[in-house]
């Protein structure tokens, strides 16, 4: 009998730990789904936010198709210092509500969302900074706002860009003209770029989709415009739609309808937006997603990816092969000197990280109006309406420069560290997916 009692015993102690083990992990459980109430509830103050915030910037909400009721009817509004002090309170609340999760990190999904949450609010805190009045100097505000510090741009490597350029355009002289009049040659027709721009993004969408699975129903709509302070622009609004608005007053030259359709559509802005509807609004309820505040990581992250996006489309030589059998014909435009042409634009991208400079010098107030235009007439080879149009990007955008320029190399270098090399293309389209349909950081991508 004695040893059946033991068995007794035994038998109890195992009812007691399976009881005690059910009964932590429903704790465990309900702490999670704790941690996950207050953490949509973090989410949905920063949403609210960020559209109280675009009432005092036009610029700010880049997109939003969250719930219709939180839209402010109010916009272009002058915001004053009672406001501004309470909308950062606002912002300081949440951030520090959020640092009191900290445990709120399970699954890898959600440790990318805690620290994307707490990057977007460090930025909307920044913002509010700067419409209270505050100048930044440039490279604390690209921190700030983009979670990155611009590289050093170098004048004497521009140079030699510049040099290489001058041996190889037709002509003697001033290399800026040259080159300007070197690509007349290749300005798509006004009345071509429509159909240009359409066979563009047909090839650009058939090659991401043989990578990416695009959710069903997915659409964008193009339209042409005058007098804004970009060349091309994504506006998504929602439901896997996206308006394509590109401008038309200044020269389009042929290989920028693959640069828009790339960058703007597929696997760019529309593809990113899409993806992250998808992935992150319709299956999780995330609900910060759904607003898309412009001056934020998230930009870099966007304005990167679609960098990087429109050269892993084409690898080697088969972008120039689609523009010479396809777009110069659809565009009326002789293709004999298309050799020289793409020698030339493979070397004038070289000259993009100037417009950091420029920007940098003229945020920080030590150029004039006029010494930026002259500056990015000589380093970029811009002509002065250009130059002038890309001042009023940079007095519009601020330090949103650095987003393409620091994007692609952050991306760039991020995919080669992860194996995804020129020999690997299949690998550069997962880590680009990856990147680009679930939430990351700027600084987390760095080695
Ligand atoms: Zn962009």
């Amino acid at each position: 009998m004695q040893e059946g009692k033991e068995v007794y015993k035994i038998i109890y102690l195992l009812i007691f730990i399976l009881l005690a083990l059910f009964c932590s992990e429903k704790k465990d459980q309900k702490q999670q789904s704790d941690l996950e109430l207050k953490m949509n509830s973090i989410a949905e103050g920063y949403v609210k936010l960020v559209l109280e915030v675009g009432k005092y910037d036009a610029n700010y909400v880049d997109a939003y198709y969250g719930p219709k009721e939180w839209k402010p009817k109010e916009e272009n509004l002058q915001i004053d210092s009672t406001t501004n002090a309470k909308l950062i309170f606002n912002a300081d609340s949440l951030l520090n509500e959020l640092e009191l999760l900290s445990e709120y990190k399970a699954t890898e999904l959600e440790t990318l969302r805690y620290r994307y949450l707490y990057k977007q609010l460090f930025a909307v805190k920044t913002k509010l900074i700067i419409l209270s009045g505050s100048v930044l100097p440039f490279d604390l505000e690209s921190r700030a706002l983009y979670d990155i510090s611009p590289l050093d741009i170098n004048e004497e490597d521009l140079q030699k860009v510049i040099d290489e350029l001058d041996k190889i355009l037709p002509g003697k002289g001033d290399v800026a003209e040259r080159i300007t009049n070197f690509k007349k040659q290749f300005e798509v027709p006004k009345d071509k770029i429509a159909a240009v721009f359409d066979a563009a993004i047909k090839e650009c969408r058939s090659r991401t989709s043989k990578y990416i699975n695009l959710p069903a129903g997915e659409k964008f709509k193009a339209e042409y415009v005058v007098g804004k302070p970009w060349g091309a622009y994504n506006w998504y609004k929602g439901n896997l739609f996206s308006v394509i608005q590109i401008t038309t007053d200044f020269p389009i030259y042929i290989e920028s309808a693959v640069g828009i359709a790339a960058h703007e559509g597929y696997p760019g802005h529309h593809v990113y937006n899409i993806l992250l509807e998808q992935n992150l609004v319709k299956d999780k309820g995330w609900i910060e997603y759904t607003v898309y505040p412009l001056y934020s990581p998230q930009s870099l992250i966007a304005e990167g990816t679609a960098v990087i996006g429109e050269e892993i489309l084409f690898p080697g030589d088969e972008r120039m092969k689609f523009e010479k059998e396809v777009l110069f014909p659809l565009a009326k435009l002789d293709a004999k000197n298309a050799d020289l042409y793409y020698k030339v634009i493979s070397l004038q991208e070289k000259l993009s990280g100037a417009g950091v400079l420029a920007a940098k010098n003229y945020i920080n107030g030590d150029w004039t109006d006029e010494e930026t235009v002259a500056w990015l007439q000589k380093f970029q080879l811009r002509t002065k309406e250009r130059a002038e149009k890309y001042l009023s990007f940079i007095e519009t955008y601020r330090s949103y420069v650095v987003t393409y320029n620091m994007g692609e190399v952050i991306i760039r270098d991020y995919i080669e560290r992860n194996g995804g090399t020129e020999d690997n293309l299949a690998r550069k389209w997962e880590i680009l997916t990856k990147l680009i349909s679930s939430p990351h950081t700027p600084s987390s991508l760095l080695d």
